[in-house]
Formats: C-alpha cells, sequence, structure tokens
C-alpha cells in the first residue's frame, strides 16, 4: 500500500514557544490517520481519524476547546468530501458535539443533503446516534479568556487560527476534511468557509484534494480549496499551493493557508500567514525515508 496523509492545525501566529509542540500535535493526527488508511485502504477513515485527534487535543480550535461565539456558545463548522464519488457532507453552527466531523461524515453518508445547519444539524445528528456534549465539557478556560480579550479589544484578529484539516491519498483515492469552531467573537450563525465544499475543503480523484484555512469569510468569496485544485493539472503540487495562496491573498486580500495532495499523491502546503503547524505521513511511498515517514513543521 501506498499512503500519504497531510495535516494542518491553521492559519496564523501561534506564539513562538508553543510551535512545536503545535507542530508535534498535528504529527501525531498524521501519525493516527496514517493507522487508519492502513487499517482500512480508506482515505476517509484517514482524515476522520486525524481530524477527530486534532478535536479531541483543546489546543485547537475544533471540537473541544473550539473558540466561541459573541455570546459565550460554541457554534462548529465541519465539512468532509471523498474524491471517488464527490460525495460531501458537512454541518455548520452545530451545537456542542464532541467530534463535528463525525456528524458531517454521516451526513454524506446518508447522502439526502450535503450541509445542515444550527438545530437542524443537531437534530439529524441525534436522529443519527450522536450524543450531544455538554457545553462546560467542550468550552475551555483559553477560550473564555480568548472571547474576553477580544470583546474587551485587548485583541484585534481577524481569525482565530487553530482550525484543523487534513488530506489523505490511498492508492489513487483522495478524502480532505476540516474543522473549526470559527472566529472568535463571531456574531451568532455566521458560517465561515470550513463546511463550504469548494471553499474549506475539495476532494476529486481526478484532480486532487485540499484543507484551508484562515480568514473565512475571503476564502469563501475565493473558493479557494477548489481553486488550489484546478492548478493541479500540469503543475507541480507545490507549484498550485503556491499559485493559489499568491492569487488568494492578491484577489481578495486574504489570509491563510492549505495543504494539498496531488492525485499522483505528491503532498504540498502554503501560507501566508506567521504560522501554520503541518505535519506529512506517509508508507509505501517512493519519497518516505523507512517504512512509515513523519515530517512535522509550522
Ligand atoms: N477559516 C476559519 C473560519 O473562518 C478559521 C480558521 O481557519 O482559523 O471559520
Amino acid at each position: 500500500m501506498r499512503a500519504v496523509v497531510i495535516v494542518h492545525g491553521g492559519a496564523g501566529d501561534v506564539a513562538v514557544e508553543r510551535r512545536a509542540a503545535h507542530a508535534e500535535g498535528c504529527g501525531a493526527a498524521a501519525r493516527a490517520g496514517l493507522e487508519a488508511a492502513r487499517a482500512s485502504g480508506d482515505p476517509a477513515a484517514a482524515v476522520l481519524a486525524a481530524v477527530c485527534a486534532l478535536e479531541d487535543d483543546p489546543r485547537y480550535n475544533a471540537g473541544h476547546g473550539a473558540c466561541l461565539t459573541a455570546e459565550g456558545a460554541l457554534e462548529l463548522d465541519a465539512s468532509i468530501m471523498v474524491g471517488a464519488d464527490l460525495s460531501a457532507g458537512a454541518v455548520a453552527a452545530l451545537p456542542p458535539h464532541a467530534n463535528p466531523i463525525l456528524v458531517a461524515d454521516a451526513v454524506r453518508r446518508d447522502g439526502r443533503h450535503v450541509l445542515f445547519v444550527a438545530d437542524g444539524a443537531a437534530r439529524f445528528a441525534r436522529e443519527a446516534g450522536f450524543a450531544p456534549a455538554a457545553p462546560d465539557a467542550m468550552i475551555t478556560e483559553a477560550s473564555r479568556a480568548r472571547l474576553a480579550d477580544v470583546l474587551a479589544g485587548r485583541e484585534v484578529r481577524h481569525w482565530a487560527g487553530n482550525t484543523v484539516g487534513a488530506v489523505a491519498w490511498v492508492d489513487g483515492r483522495l478524502a480532505a476534511a476540516t474543522s473549526t469552531g470559527g472566529t472568535v467573537g463571531k456574531l451568532s450563525g455566521r458560517v465561515g468557509d470550513t463546511p463550504i465544499v469548494g471553499a474549506g475543503t475539495w476532494a476529486d480523484d481526478a484532480l486532487g484534494a485540499c484543507s484551508t484555512t484562515g480568514v473565512g469569510e475571503a476564502i469563501l468569496r475565493f473558493n479557494l480549496a477548489r481553486d488550489a485544485c484546478g492548478r493541479l493539472p500540469g503543475a507541480t503540487a507545490q507549484a498550485a499551493a503556491d499559485r493559489a495562496i499568491a492569487a488568494f491573498g492578491e484577489r481578495v486580500g486574504g489570509q491563510g493557508g492549505l495543504i494539498l495532495v496531488s492525485r499522483e499523491g505528491e503532498p504540498a502546503f502554503a501560507r501566508n500567514t506567521a504560522t501554520m503547524s503541518w505535519a506529512i505521513a506517509r508508507v509505501g511511498d517512493p519519497g518516505a525515508r523507512g517504512d512509515a515517514d513523519l515530517a512535522v513543521g509550522y
């Protein structure tokens, strides 16, 4: 088997002293994704395992520890897409659930709709067998403190950072997934790019797959994930990633980053922010060192 899993922990500006640990968290998630790929041969299982690991880690802005709305609530966004059949599932403004990406995947597998929002998303989740989480179990002191800083004007940021995403390639088949709490102090009902197919997440076995992060309003207007995949034919994955981020900056003044895998299994990432933690785990790849190769950075 050949498999590649690439993970991001959000475009932003992680404090210098926390950068190495932030990237290590992505490394653990990429390893979890690669193990799932090896066990199942399924790229969707790989991205779900990687994103669940990051949703469970309170340092990242997804699932446990996600950022809060102006009212101090969790409204969670997530999406997944599978490149073999272009199936997709997403939830937006989902009330507290431990792993929104698993609810998004249930939407995908159910197949009647692509995107559920707010109360309807919660109802779908309940009927699919997911238990809602107690808000206090998912809201951290750090996210409360961050909201207080934003509301008091002590922190002026256009987005939260620490959003998570994963892209997997397994023997030519692709999947991508992205999950976030959105932006700190967002207005209730705001939906960003993360749950929108084409903006936050895209996968097509004929092209490649991508997960994005950054200022959601700009990513939505630019359709960044689909744009990056559209630049793959005739280019290296790194050139496609770099060109997509450059155009995103030029056309809509966007700030952010993306991870990308081509249909040949070549991984790449690009950002125009100070940091974007990333990790690449691969097995059986000619570019890999040893049996299961892992690289991390920010
Ligand atoms: N793109 C996310 C949003 O706007 C935030 C992020 O990537 O940090 O909801």
